[in-house]
């Protein structure tokens, strides 16, 4: 499935960043990873699937500050993502598929 949270391809953490500073212009749209926000064996394929998925630059893929080394980087997403979720579900059926809440 497309995924819920962008619907441009750039980095999803560095239009976070620019946008921050300021900047609303276009981003890099190559070299790209996609990220599938609840990682793991079972929860890949579901994020596949209700469409939680991302475009991450390297840096914040797989670098220092990215989502599989950084942990606060990688909770703020799901945080985003289980909220753009619950705007069509219910935090049960968010439970009930992914095993838990990463909102309280
Ligand atoms: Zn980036
Ligand atoms: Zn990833």
């Amino acid at each position: 499935m497309q995924s819920i949270i962008q619907d441009t391809k750039e980095c999803y953490l560095c239009r976070l960043e620019a946008e921050r500073r300021g900047y609303f212009g276009t981003l890099p749209g190559e070299g790209l990873h996609k990220h599938h926000i609840f990682f793991g064996p079972a929860n890949r394929k579901l994020s596949e699937k209700y469409g939680l998925t991302v475009w991450l630059c390297y840096q914040h893929h797989e670098g220092n500050k990215g989502v599989h080394l950084h942990r606060p980087a990688d909770l703020s997403l799901k945080g985003i993502a289980q909220r753009e979720f619950e705007k069509t579900h219910s935090r049960e059926q968010f439970r009930e598929i992914f095993g838990k809440s990463w909102l309280n």
